[in-house]
């Protein structure tokens, strides 16, 4: 078995939608980047590379790179499974924290676990994401950027 890290930051801007886990959740900003800047499913693609010694996200996907402009995160993570898959390891289980002072995530959690669960092709009760503010300290206490963080453990397959 082996384990991995990931983690991420994005800042929050106007005009983006705010996509967290594959699932948009309405709110007045949205995070910049190349991609759809979702940062849960970047530090959880990251957890993966790491978790099989691949190195990570950046070195995968280029933001140079135009095939991945605007692109669903959702469909990195796909990507990175069939990497993870063909070095034989399988998922075992996910777990995530978000940092964000606001909006408030939790109600929008389920939906997030169910996106993530299918994509991951692993059962919804093995993937874990919580929530958390920085009581109003650091960027992501002050509304400027959101934050996550990300474990997996994989385990040899057959
Ligand atoms: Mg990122």
């Amino acid at each position: 078995m082996r384990v991995g890290l990931g983690y991420d930051a994005h800042r929050l801007v106007p005009g983006r939608p705010l996509i967290l886990g594959g699932v948009e959740i309405p709110y007045h900003l949205g995070l910049k980047g190349h991609s759809d800047a979702d940062v849960l499913s970047h530090a959880i693609g990251d957890a993966l590379l790491g978790a099989v010694g691949a190195g990570d996200l950046g070195q995968h996907f280029p933001d140079t790179d135009p095939a991945y402009q605007g692109i669903s995160s959702l469909v990195l993570l796909e990507k990175i499974l069939s990497l993870v898959r063909e070095r034989g390891y399988q998922l075992v289980n996910v777990d995530a924290t978000v940092v964000a002072q606001a909006p408030t995530l939790k109600p929008h959690i389920p939906r997030m676990i169910a996106a993530l669960a299918q994509v991951l092709q692993i059962a919804p009760q093995a993937v874990n994401i919580k929530a958390t503010t920085t009581e109003r300290m650091g960027f992501t206490g002050r509304g400027e950027g959101l934050a996550a963080y990300a474990v997996v453990l994989v385990d040899q397959a057959g």
